[in-house]
């Protein structure tokens, strides 16, 4: 084991010498973002594994480590991470965890907490903890990067977002079933194997967009359902009990909003701080900075996608933004604040008016500006075919499957109506 270190506040750090020795664990959320993210803590010479297990264990492990009243994606990233180190697979004097921060007044930015006390619990606060965030907080001397580093972490999010969206409008179509889940390999096997450089994304952007778009397949009319809500539930397998493969088993085309728009809300909500408190300008210097990459990066996506008429081009984030502004304010920046209004009133204005707006049972933030809009926004758009479930450890699968089926039957019908 290497000598363990601490901080002035006690906090045990991710030292140089672990660096070279220690395997991290990342819990897992989007599996191309996430697949990119191993690839380069990998080149910076750090061993990662990948949590890829949705056992039901998980949801008792976090259970017995946490709080039930913890936020649900909490309980499930925690348990995830105790049912690895209970596996045998790790050396646990050689092992370490890495967890998100948002460093935002939610409470996200305590997950980290609540992991460590629940490695106490078992004995283990000896397995140091990282924070992976873009605020600055936490900082290990054996988890640093150069700026360039940073930028191609982030850079990822950008190839990522668009496989995951070409692949979302192409799957339901395709002729050859797995073409689609082929492509999304290759390009992923690709971008690993070359330099993820900043300088060659508008041509590998458009590259990615002819292979997706030279895949055969027959564009008939099928339902499709906009998938929004809590980032961590909306994306996780394991925190939506595979909501993506259940509206793919029911026929659906699902459309999913990217994570460059919650980067660029990060970037931007901190402005708005700034403007709104009257924070010294200096302070919101890296927002401005994540906002205006990020957007720059988005408007090459769009570009990208543009070029093949039969694909939905998303909105930009500034028309999100503009399209919350007629529900919530701005300030409104807890959870996914303004950004999840926003994300339904576009998917309305795109023409895709069936929603599943999914939230951790609990979570106030989200509960306010997802469930809490739908009834003005229906007042707007009274054809909106909104539907909001809420996940925890003791919603049922059948109940939430339920709820999601009425909604898609009210979808058929419409669908029907318009063909018809
Ligand atoms: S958004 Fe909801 S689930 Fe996420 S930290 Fe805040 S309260 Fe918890």
């Amino acid at each position: 084991m290497a000598e363990l270190i601490y901080d002035e506040t006690g906090r045990l750090l991710f030292t140089e010498e672990m660096r070279r020795e220690y395997t991290i664990l990342v819990p897992m959320m989007l599996p191309v973002h996430m697949t990119f993210l191993v690839k380069i803590l990998r080149e910076q010479g750090f061993r990662v594994e990948l949590l890829t297990s949705t056992s039901p264990a998980i949801t008792d492990l976090g259970l017995q480590s946490v709080h039930n009243d913890t936020c649900y994606p909490a309980l499930l990233v925690i348990g995830q991470m105790m049912e690895a180190l209970e596996s045998g697979k790790y050396d646990m004097d050689k092992v370490a965890l890495i967890i998100t921060q948002t460093g935002g007044g939610c409470r996200a930015s305590n997950y980290i907490h609540l992991l460590r006390k629940a490695l106490q619990k078992r004995g283990w606060s000896h397995i140091p903890v990282i924070s992976f965030n873009l605020a600055g907080m936490e900082k290990n001397p054996g988890f640093r990067f150069s700026p360039k580093v940073y930028l191609e972490m982030l850079g990822i999010v950008v190839y990522a977002d668009l496989i995951m969206n070409l692949a979302n409008q192409t799957r339901p179509y395709e002729l050859r079933a797995g073409d689609a889940d082929a492509m999304i390999e290759r390009w992923t096997q690709r971008l690993l194997e070359q330099k993820l450089s900043v300088r060659r994304l508008s041509r590998t952007l458009a590259a990615i967009t002819a292979d997706f778009a030279a895949i055969p397949v027959r564009r008939e009319p099928k339902v499709t359902v906009g998938v929004v809500g809590e980032i961590y539930i909306k994306y996780a397998a394991l925190g939506n009990n595979n909501l993506e493969q259940l509206l793919a088993d029911e026929g659906c085309e699902v459309v999913v909003p990217g994570l460059l728009d919650f980067v660029i809300f990060m970037g931007d909500h901190h402005l708005v701080d700034t403007r709104r408190y009257r924070i010294k300008w200096k302070k919101g210097l890296v927002s401005a900075l994540i906002k205006v990459i990020f957007s720059f990066f988005q408007r090459r996506l769009i570009r990208a996608i543009r070029q093949v008429p039969s694909y939905r081009v998303p909105a930009d984030f500034g028309i999100i933004k503009r399209l919350a502004g007629d529900y919530v304010s701005d300030g409104n920046k807890m959870g996914e604040g303004w950004l999840l209004t926003g994300e339904i009133v576009e998917l309305i204005h795109a023409g895709i008016g069936n929603i599943i707006c999914t939230q951790p049972f609990g979570c106030l933030p989200n509960h306010i500006v997802g469930k809490g809009m739908i009834r003005a926004i229906r007042g707007d758009h009274p054809d909106a075919n909104i539907v909001c479930v809420d996940y925890d450890p003791g919603a049922t699968r059948t109940n939430q499957e339920n709820r999601i089926k009425l909604m898609l039957s009210v979808a058929r019908e419409r669908l029907t109506e318009k063909s018809a």
